[in-house]
């Protein structure tokens, strides 16, 4: 029997896999497509400690080459769900035998919703963003919008109010769904206007960045080019957490119940990085996750061993 599955091979699982390496436990970390998670998609990472401007691919690399370097051992597949009776676990996979462990550590991460307008996908890296602590740096002195109306799209406001010279919200309502105070405060700062009862239809672009946003009135449905350099998608995150479902830690957003030390109510179960319930979901500290995952873990095993 295994002493530890990590799922997921994201920062926060690949983390995990160099610490129990470092702590010769019998530990495999389970991948799905291709490691690095997120940041394997992302263009430059900027805000990585020693690691400025690296592009995200290569970066998810040297994090996979690092955690090999030291011993972790990895397995393709995709986890479909996890038989929880007590002292034994077995992770159960969409094809090949299941996996038997004392622990385990849910690793796989959370994915931005995605607006599905033409432009998008192609212009990712290139002006649209989805995480405005990580990449509104890039827009100094520029002009940017922010799409979607709740607390993270007004934070994403207020963030890059300090870096663009002009952020323009556009909402598909009259008002924001974000904390009242919050959204008062945003819309008083002179470089935020809001754009209300707009939709983004289409992401324009010229010599392969953003160039302008087409926006639909849902009222009147007249359509309108607003010139931007930068497209912020604000409009919620999709935890890959369906397979922890039936185990009743995941809230209502999806989202895993565990603190700082990423213990959940099962025993035995621990949860790292971006599927947790958390203010900061950055690859930083992701990665921290995935330390303070491991010294849970050696814990939860050593009193297994009593
Ligand atoms: P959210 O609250 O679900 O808000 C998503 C926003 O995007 C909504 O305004 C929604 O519009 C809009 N939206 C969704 N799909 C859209 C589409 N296809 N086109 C245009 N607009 C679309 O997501 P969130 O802001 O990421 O927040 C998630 C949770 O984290 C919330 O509970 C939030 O309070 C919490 N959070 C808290 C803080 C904080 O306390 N500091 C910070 C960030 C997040 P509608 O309003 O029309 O549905």
């Amino acid at each position: 029997m295994l002493d530890l599955v990590i799922i997921g091979a994201g920062p926060a699982g690949l983390t995990a896999a160099i610490y129990a390496a470092r702590a010769q436990m019998n530990a495999v970390i389970i991948e799905n497509h291709i490691a690095g998670g997120q940041i394997a998609t992302t263009g430059a990472v900027d805000n990585y400690p020693g690691m400025p401007g690296v592009q995200g691919l290569v970066m998810a690399e040297q994090f996979r080459t690092h955690a090999e370097q030291m011993g972790a051992h990895f397995q393709r597949g995709q986890v479909t769900g996890i038989e929880n009776s007590g002292t034994v676990k077995k992770i159960l996979l969409a094809d090949g035998e299941p996996l038997t462990t004392k622990a385990v550590i849910a690793a796989t991460g959370a994915v931005p919703r995605s607006l599905g307008m033409p432009g998008e996908e192609a212009l990712r890296g290139n002006g649209v963003s989805y995480c405005a602590m990580c990449d509104g740096a890039f827009f100094y002195g520029k002009r940017v919008c922010v799409v979607g109306g709740g607390d993270t799209a007004v934070e994403d406001a207020f963030s890059l109010s300090r870096q663009a010279s002009e952020v323009i919200l556009i909402h598909r309502r009259d008002s924001l769904r974000a904390q009242k105070a919050h959204a008062a405060r945003v819309l008083g700062i002179p470089n935020v206007s809001a754009r209300w009862n707009a939709v983004v239809t289409e992401i324009l672009s010229e010599g392969g960045r953003v160039s302008g946003v087409r926006v639909q009135d849902v009222k009147n449905h007249k359509e309108e080019i607003l010139p931007v350099d930068g497209v912020f998608i604000a409009v919620g995150m999709a935890p890959e957490t369906g397979f922890l479902r039936p185990l009743g830690i995941v809230d209502e957003y999806g989202y895993v119940q565990a603190g700082e030390d990423c213990r959940t109510a099962v025993p035995g179960l621990f949860a790292a990085g971006d599927l947790r319930r958390k203010a900061v979901r950055q690859i930083v500290t992701a990665a921290a996750d995935g330390a303070s995952a491991i010294r849970s873990v050696q814990a939860y095993l050593e009193l297994l061993e009593i």
